[in-house]
């Protein structure tokens, strides 16, 4: 019944990948183009052209009219402004053209994206200016096929105001210290050293009829009143359950889509909560892993649509069941195949893998705050510390083995011996005997070590891993530089590292972790450890311009301090207006919606204990009374939450410092909004369904 799919065919086939190019460009030119993505080396005019030639041909076969400079603003999502190929008629007749300049440099109206001060309006110039090492590829949707070209976007004087330049320098800093840390250990064969990233995303999908009956869906992104079903989570039915048809259809074209785009979507299941599913890739380079993943969010968004469905990507659309995150998993290889991660069998004997563990623990831990600070944005704060995964205070997981290395490293100096996995019998003859990890997993922990990698929760499920990974890159980055600078001065290398490798990890510990992250007595021993607890996006958004932040990103050249305080700017503006957008949503649904809704259902409560009374005055109409009564009541605490939280917006409005601004969304409106759900939700769990003006909980994650 179901078609074949080719999947080796259609893998890539709207890439403009490495086997494309070697096929349609001359040698010559074939040979500087790796050049210029291997080693960053300037490329000639001459080859731009004949590149970009043969760009546009394999695009405008494929069907493309236009292109794109595609690029991340800071709004966090990506942006794109078509240009056809078309190019002035000579006899009525057009050629269609695409030249080097135009591929390597766009100029697109900067004035209305976020650059937090870094550009005044009337200074509008912004340069998209192509990356080479992440592949152009075809969009293809209504609009037709438009060939999108991945670009760092930066201001007239060269400050980036976009999230892939900073990654892009993150990732350089980051490959020159690994590189010096392979040097110690005797490797001179490597030439760069890479973080890969692996990000599984979260979703949920509902009908999206049901949607566009939810205002708060279509502005917010989630909802903002909805009282809980009857049944939520707690069966645990849904977490890799059978995929619906409905779903599984949505899941194969998706995967199809992503194919087509070279993304190597792997996995998919069903995720925690009712309507909520997972996708996760294999790892890529990080830049490529940053612009697959946007595209994974995109199309993802775009395909329900064809299956009359809606994406939400925010981090919490539904209160009382479980969010949406993003896992983003990260190591580091070098380009002779080298992962800095693996410890082996024996990691007490890998002491190259115990120093990069050692600079990682330190990093993470002197770094927490920014760290934490990379993965906060709005919809993440009904996560992070909200007792639900991940906790927001920073630790590190590194499960039983590496704990046991780093005690023995800690209280002796010495590490004699690794726990080993051993065997796992599960008492059934007839099933195979499974090699068993040498450790565990944890579920809780916010920096988890996950074999050969670390696997940071954190992140948001709408959330650019942008943010993330060039956080991640400098911290270790950092940490990398500081002991090389040290172990290449030392006399007596194998002692130096020796003594280095303790000494971070005693002075570190405090940041290893590997109980229960949504204890409270977890929260109380982070505070005795003086770990930082961070619970809002606002108080992290001033991390990012700390003197110790500014020192790290400054030394490394991957933010300046202007580009810092820039982006703490738009982090506040993004903050007061995402707020402002929920307060106004929500007085706008219960002023014209809920509000007119359950005075209907009282007029009928109400009609009908006269009507009642009148025609049989014996008749008993306590039901309607007691429920007229407590729907009143609840009607009229609903009118003055409302009315505080209408003064609250008036006052906000008064405000101009965008700092000061968001302290008074998170203090004043979102506990005033949430003053307002209370009753709200209440009465709709009291009034009669065909008066509520909008799909329950239950309408919405139950039917899909
Ligand atoms: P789990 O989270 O259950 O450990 P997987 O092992 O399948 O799941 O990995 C989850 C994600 O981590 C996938 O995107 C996978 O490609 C990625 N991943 C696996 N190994 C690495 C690695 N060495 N570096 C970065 N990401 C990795
Ligand atoms: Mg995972």
């Amino acid at each position: 019944m179901s078609e074949t799919v080719n999947v080796t065919e259609i893998f890539g086939s709207d890439v403009f990948s490495d086997s494309v190019m070697r096929e349609r460009l001359p040698k010559k030119i074939y040979a500087e183009m790796k050049k210029t993505i291997e080693t960053g080396a300037e490329m000639s005019p001459a080859t731009a052209d004949v590149v970009a030639n043969a760009m546009k041909d394999w695009a405008v076969e494929r069907g493309a009219t236009h292109y794109t400079h595609w690029f991340q603003p800071l709004t966090g999502i990506t942006a794109e402004k078509h240009d056809s190929f078309v190019t002035a008629p000579k006899n009525g007749k057009t050629l269609l053209e695409f030249s080097g300049k135009e591929l390597i440099k766009g100029e697109p109206d900067a004035s209305s994206f976020p650059s937090g001060g870094l550009r005044a309006t009337f200074e509008a110039r912004g340069y998209t200016a192509w990356d080479c090492t992440s592949p152009a590829f075809l969009k293809e949707d209504a609009t037709g096929v438009i060939l999108c070209i991945p670009t760092a976007f930066c201001s007239y004087t060269g400050e980036a105001l976009d999230k892939k330049t900073p990654l892009l320098r993150s990732m350089e800093a980051l490959s020159e210290q690994a590189l010096r840390i392979l040097r110690l250990f005797g490797n001179t064969t490597a030439a760069k050293v890479t973080p890969s990233v692996g990000a599984e995303q979260e979703y949920f999908l509902i009908d999206r009829e049901k949607y566009l009956q939810r205002k708060d869906l279509i502005y917010a992104g989630r909802t903002l009143f909805g009282a809980p079903a009857p049944k939520g989570q707690e069966l645990e039915d849904h977490y890799f359950g059978t995929i619906r048809e409905r779903v599984g259809a949505y899941m194969k074209d998706l995967n199809l889509e992503l194919w087509k785009l070279g993304i190597p979507a792997k996995t998919q299941h069903n995720e925690v909560a009712p309507a909520q599913h997972e996708l996760a890739p294999i790892y890529e380079e990080a830049n490529v892993a940053v612009d697959h993943n946007q595209l994974v969010m995109e199309t993802m968004k775009k395909v329900a649509g064809r299956h009359g469905m809606t994406c939400l990507l925010h981090e919490k659309p539904f209160a009382g069941v479980n969010g949406s995150g993003k896992h983003d998993n990260w190591s580091l290889i070098s380009d002779t195949g080298i992962n800095m991660l693996d410890p082996g069998k024996t990691p007490h004997e890998n002491i190259q893998f115990l120093l990069v563990l050692a600079c990682i623990m330190k990093g993470i831990d002197i770094h927490a705050d920014l760290l934490r600070q990379s993965a906060s944005n709005v919809g993440n704060d009904h996560r992070l510390g909200a007792n639900e995964a991940p906790p927001a205070i920073i630790s590190i997981f590194l499960g039983a083995q590496l704990e046991d290395v780093v005690k023995q490293l800690v209280e002796t100096g010495e590490a004699t011996s690794s726990l080993r996995g051993g065997k796992l019998n599960t008492g059934v003859h007839s099933l195979p005997v499974l090699a068993r990890d040498a450790t565990d997993r944890n579920r809780t922990s916010p920096f988890a070590f996950t074999g050969n990698k670390f696997e940071f929760r954190m992140v948001g499920s709408s959330d650019s891993i942008a943010d993330p990974n060039t956080t991640l890159n400098a911290i270790v980055a950092e940490a990398f530089c500081e002991a090389a600078d040290e172990l290449e001065a030392a006399a007596d290398f194998d002692t130096a590292v020796h003594d280095l490798i303790k000494k971070y990890m005693s002075e570190h510990q405090r940041i290893i972790f590997n109980g229960n992250g949504y204890s409270e007595l977890w929260v109380e021993e982070a505070a005795r450890r003086g770990l930082p607890n961070i619970r809002s996006m606002v108080d992290a958004t001033a991390a990012l311009t700390t003197k110790k932040s500014a020192a790290l990103f400054e030394k490394f050249g991957i933010f300046t301090r202007a580009e810092l305080e820039s982006r703490e700017e738009v982090l506040y503006e993004m903050y007061d207006k995402a707020m402002n957008i929920e307060a106004l949503t929500m007085i706008d649904m219960a002023t014209k919606q809920i509000i007119p809704a359950v005075i209907s259902y009282t007029t009928q409560l109400a009609s009908s204990i006269n009507q009642v009374a009148s025609a049989c005055p014996l008749a008993d109409t306590s039901v309607q009374q007691e429920l007229l009564l407590e729907v009143s009541a609840l009607l009229s605490d609903s009118k003055l939450a409302l009315s505080a939280l209408k003064e609250k917006q008036l006052a906000a409005a008064a405000l101009t410092d965008k700092k000061e601004l968001a302290h008074f969304y998170k203090d004043e409106v979102v506990p005033a909004m949430a003053d307002l759900r209370r009753p709200v939700d209440q009465l709709e769990m009291l009034v009669d369904k065909r008066y509520w003006p909008m799909p329950s909980y239950g309408d919405l994650i139950f039917e899909v």
